[in-house]
C-alpha cells in the first residue's frame, strides 16, 4: 500500500498526505473530547477543595450543559471534517476559483486582475461557509443555549470583552496600605516599578485580573477593580451603571430599583492582591513574557521563510488541482492551511504546554514569597463566577488548556515544595 502511494506522482502524494493528516488530527481530537465526555457522565459530586464555593445544583446544572455541548462539538465536528474532504476530493477549490474568474470577466477583468478575482473568490467562500454553518450555530444558539438558559449572554461578551474596554478608565492607586504593600513587595524582587493603576468600572466576566506593561525600568501595573475588595463595582451599594460612578456618590444617589447585592462580596482582599501580583511579577523575573515574544517572532520568521521558499512549486498547485495557474492568494491557503497543519498543530501543542509550566511556575514563585495560602483562597474567589465545570480528563486538559485547571493549581499549591 505504502510502496504503491511512494509511486505516485508528488502531487498526488502531497494531497493524500494532506488528506490523512487532517483525519488523524480529526480522530484524536474526537478521542480526546470522548474521554472528557466520560468525565461528565461519570463526575457526580462537587470536588472537596470546591465544596465551598459551588454547591451540587451548580455543579449538575453545568455538567449538563457541557455534556450537551461536547455531544454537539462531536456531530458539528463530524460534518465539517466530512465537508473539508469532500471539497477537496470533488475539486471545490479549483472549481470555486473558476466561478471567481468567470464573474469577474463579466464586468471586464481578465484573468490578469488576479486581485480582483481573490476578493471575489474569498467572499464567495465566506458564504459558503455562513450558510452551511448556519444551521449548526442557529441549533447552538436557540436549542443548546436556550435549553441551559444562556442564550442571552451572546451579546453582553462581545461587548464586555470588546467593547467595553475601549472605555476603561485608569485611576492611579490612592496612598494607602496596599500601595506601599506592593511596593514594597516589586522593591524586594528588584521589579522597576512606576507607578499603580486602577481599572474603573471594568465591567468584563473577569478573564483577567491584573496586569503590567512598559518597557525596561518603567514599569507599571494596572489593577482590575473587580479584583479589588475595596473597588469591585458588585461590593458598593448601587449595582450596575452607579458603581462607575464615585463611591459616596452612588451611596447618596443608591438606585432603589436595583436588587442589592446580597451579601455577594466580590473581589479580594488586600494580602490576596499580593500574591496574586506576585504571581504576575512571577511571569516577569522568570523571564516568561520575553521567551514568550522571542517563540512568536521566531515563528513569524519561520513560516514567511518556509512560505518564501515553497510558494513557487508548481507540484502544491498541482496538488490542489490547480493546473495552469498558481494564484498567491491560493498559495498562501495551500501553504499555511494545508501544508503547515502538521506543524501548527506540533506548535500549538508546545505552546499549551509552556503556557501551563509558566502558570505553575508563577504559582511556585509566588509560594516562594510566602504568599502560597492568600493566593489559594484568592485564586477560589477569582474563579467562582466563570468555573464552567471544575473536572477535567488529564489527556484532554494537557492537549486543550493552556492555563491549568483551578483544581490543579490548587493542589499543586498545597503540595510538596519542589524547584
Ligand atoms: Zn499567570
Amino acid at each position: 500500500m505504502l510502496a504503491e502511494l511512494l509511486q505516485l506522482p508528488v502531487q498526488d502524494q502531497i494531497f493524500y498526505a494532506v488528506l490523512v493528516f487532517s483525519w488523524t488530527v480529526y480522530l484524536w481530537e474526537a478521542y480526546l473530547a470522548y474521554r472528557q465526555r466520560r468525565i461528565y457522565r461519570s463526575t457526580m459530586h462537587v470536588p472537596t477543595e470546591l465544596g465551598k464555593i459551588m454547591d451540587s445544583e451548580t455543579f449538575e446544572k453545568s455538567r449538563l450543559y457541557q455534556l450537551d455541548k461536547s455531544n454537539f462539538g462531536f456531530w458539528s465536528g463530524l460534518y465539517s471534517e466530512t465537508e473539508g474532504t469532500l471539497i477537496l476530493l470533488l475539486g471545490g477549490i479549483p472549481f470555486l476559483w473558476k466561478i471567481s474568474g468567470n464573474l469577474t470577466a463579466r464586468f471586464g477583468l481578465g484573468p490578469e486582475y488576479e486581485i480582483s478575482q481573490s476578493l471575489v473568490f474569498l467572499m464567495l467562500a465566506t458564504l459558503f461557509s455562513a450558510f452551511t454553518g448556519l444551521p449548526w450555530s442557529l441549533y447552538n444558539t436557540f436549542v443548546i443555549e436556550e435549553k441551559h438558559g444562556f442564550n442571552q449572554q451572546v451579546l453582553v461578551t462581545i461587548y464586555a470583552d470588546y467593547i467595553a474596554p475601549l472605555f476603561d478608565k485608569f485611576t492611579p492607586l490612592p496612598d494607602g496600605e496596599l500601595k506601599t504593600d506592593i511596593e514594597s513587595m516589586s522593591k524586594s524582587i528588584s521589579f522597576p516599578l512606576t507607578k499603580i493603576y486602577v481599572v474603573e468600572g471594568s465591567k468584563r466576566s473577569s478573564h483577567s485580573n491584573a496586569y503590567f506593561y512598559g518597557f525596561f525600568k518603567n514599569k507599571r501595573i494596572v489593577l482590575f477593580d473587580t479584583l479589588l475588595e475595596d473597588y469591585s463595582p458588585l461590593n458598593q451599594s448601587g449595582e450596575g451603571e452607579a458603581a462607575t460612578e464615585q463611591k459616596e456618590e452612588s451611596e447618596v444617589s443608591g438606585d432603589e430599583s436595583k436588587p442589592k447585592p446580597k451579601n455577594k462580596k466580590q473581589g479580594c482582599s488586600n494580602p490576596e492582591v499580593l500574591a496574586v501580583l506576585g504571581h504576575e511579577l512571577g511571569h516577569w523575573k522568570l523571564g516568561h513574557t520575553i521567551k514568550n515574544i522571542i517563540i512568536s517572532q521566531m515563528n513569524s520568521f519561520l513560516c514567511f521563510f518556509l512560505f518564501a521558499a515553497l510558494i513557487g512549486r508548481k507540484e502544491l498547485f498541482l496538488a490542489f488541482g490547480f493546473n495552469d495557474s498558481q494564484p498567491t492568494l491560493i498559495g498562501l491557503m495551500i501553504i499555511f492551511q494545508f501544508i503547515f497543519s502538521p506543524y501548527n498543530e506540533l506548535l500549538s501543542f508546545c505552546l499549551t504546554v509552556l503556557s501551563r509550566r509558566f502558570e505553575f511556575q508563577a504559582d511556585r514563585f509566588a509560594r516562594g514569597l510566602g504568599r502560597s495560602a492568600e493566593l489559594y483562597s484568592a485564586l477560589i474567589k477569582l474563579n467562582k463566577d466563570n468555573l464552567g465545570f471544575p473536572v477535567a480528563d488529564w489527556l484532554f486538559s494537557m492537549w486543550h488548556y493552556s492555563h491549568p485547571p483551578l483544581l490543579e493549581r490548587l493542589r499543586a499549591l498545597t503540595g510538596p515544595k519542589q524547584d
